[in-house]
């Protein structure tokens, strides 16, 4: 284990790493291989008694589960701790259950660290709407009988159910159909304004991300349609993407577009 002194000191890179929905054969290769090479391991009370077994007997294990013992940890705590971790180890892994952008807090882990200069890396999982659909064949979405999908919480920030006021929307297969669903939003309410991202061969190597707002959309889809395989997500989260400077060829459409006019 590289145990940093203060001598060296040096921030060290944090993996926010999905575990899936249980079971351990739903883990990725890439988990796998983040978790084996992890000086320190945070894990949440989802994550399965099988995959802790899994984990390197060398690396450090940390229960951050918001009940561990009889003390509560708040998100915040998490929060700290991982900073901590970030500044004492090489090589931290938070691992979440199922996905951990879905419903997990790794949003508000990862705005956290890079504000705190940390490197944040992001090993997606298996959701447990993915998982659990699975496990109970149950097509989650089917030509005959649900053209749409939606993940809503039950819970919201102060416990109670809210219908949600700003869902998410992607859009599979939406990239010719893009003017057509950019009317569509805007009729039903949404701001011209809105952050949107297109994510063309996204995770692969020729992997590009485009990023503007609902109105730059049917232009942005155009300029690019024959790139390859594309995912269209629309709604605030979207200027994440913007945001995020460490992440592969992000091109901001508005100013690409503002180029082209000028
Ligand atoms: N990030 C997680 C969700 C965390 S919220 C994901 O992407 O799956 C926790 C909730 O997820 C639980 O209350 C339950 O509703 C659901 N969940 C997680 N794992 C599950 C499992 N194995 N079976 C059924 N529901 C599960």
């Amino acid at each position: 284990m590289k145990k940093i002194t203060n001598k060296e000191y040096k921030m060290g890179k944090v993996w926010l790493v999905g575990g899936g929905p249980g079971d351990p054969e739903l883990l990725t290769i890439k988990a796998m291989r983040i978790l084996n090479q992890a000086d320190v391991v945070l894990y949440d009370s989802l994550i399965s008694d099988e995959i802790l077994e899994m984990l390197p007997k060398k690396c450090t294990r940390i229960h951050v589960g918001k009940r561990c013992g009889a003390h509560k940890m708040t998100q915040v705590d998490i929060q700290k701790a991982l900073l901590t971790s970030a500044r004492k180890y090489e090589r931290v892994v938070r691992l979440k259950g199922g996905d951990p952008f879905i419903f997990g807090r790794g949003g508000e882990e990862l705005e956290y660290l890079q504000a705190h200069g940390v490197e944040v890396d992001i090993v997606p999982g298996i959701t447990a709407a993915g998982g659990c659909a699975a496990a109970a064949k149950i097509p989650l979405t089917h030509r005959q009988y649900g053209n749409a999908l939606m993940l809503d919480s039950g819970h919201s920030q102060h416990g109670e159910y809210q219908p949600s006021q700003r869902p998410t929307r992607v859009f599979y297969m939406g990239v010719k159909q893009a003017s057509q669903i950019t009317a569509s939003l805007i009729d039903d309410g949404l701001c011209y304004s809105t952050p949107v991202a297109m994510i063309a061969n996204g995770t692969l190597p020729n992997q590009e991300v485009f990023t503007g707002r609902l109105i730059d959309l049917p232009a942005l889809a155009e300029r690019y349609s024959g790139l390859g395989p594309a995912l269209i997500i629309v709604g605030e989260v979207a200027a994440f993407a913007a945001k995020n400077t460490t992440s592969n060829q992000i091109q901001d459409i508005a100013s690409q577009l503002g180029e082209a006019v000028a």
